[in-house]
């Protein structure tokens, strides 16, 4: 049995899924064609959460390898969320207009366009930093300079893999939300980090809020 870490995007929560939540089935492409050989991938995964039990369906093409009489599923060439629709996810804060829009922009576009998507999530980047933490307006990369120590290691940490990160890196020393080239996985990992600081920073910031209020409501002040 295997077993593997999963995001729920309806009930925004990370689970366990076993083999039992979920279902994968194949087709195949053998035709004779330009292309070669395709797999299509078909995925179903069933929240394991009993509040929730939701199904989320993705499909992925991949090259179709073959030896003797066996296939095999080859190298992965495009991966389209089907439900749900985009793989936006819902926050348990509120956020500024601006960056809601470009972050769910950015997981919208990245199933049709990785360029677009990473020139979203960088804006979206920026939105957040301008706004959290009112840095002065320059490159992302510069923006992110600003909040040197004063963010949480940890925190820092993620934005530094990220900002270290080659060519990556250096388009966030472009000013502007310019469409860039992008290396692979460049709008996933950029979508990832935005995740990662909206739960830092708005979330955490949320909940502080709440168990003040509460604190507050118990002392009577
Ligand atoms: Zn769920």
């Amino acid at each position: 049995m295997s077993e593997y870490l999963w995001h729920c995007p309806f009930c925004n929560r990370d689970q366990t899924v076993i083999d039992e939540g979920r279902q994968i089935s194949f087709a195949d492409l053998t035709i004779d064609n330009a292309d070669g050989p395709r797999r299509l991938v078909i995925k179903f995964v069933v929240c394991p959460d009993t509040q929730c039990r939701k199904f989320s369906l993705s499909v992925s093409l991949h090259g179709l390898e073959t030896s003797g009489n066996r296939s095999y599923t080859g190298k992965l060439l495009k991966t389209w969320g089907l439900i749900p629709p985009s793989r936006a996810r819902a926050f348990p804060a509120e956020l500024p207009p601006a960056v809601l829009e470009n972050y769910q922009e950015a997981c919208f576009a990245i199933e049709f366009s990785q360029k677009v998507a990473a020139a979203l999530a960088r804006r979206c980047l920026s939105e957040m930093l301008r706004d959290f933490w009112e840095v002065q307006p320059g490159s992302l990369s510069d923006e992110f300079r600003q909040i040197k120590g004063t963010v949480d290691p940890l925190t820092w940490e993620a934005i530094e893999s990220i900002r270290k990160s080659g060519t990556i890196g250096t388009r966030m020393e472009n000013i502007g939300a310019e469409i860039l080239d992008t290396d692979p996985g460049e709008a996933e990992l950029l979508i990832g980090l935005i995740e990662t600081l909206i739960q830092d920073w708005y979330v955490s910031r949320e909940e502080r809020r709440k168990r003040l209020a509460k604190i507050k409501e118990i002392t009577g002040e």
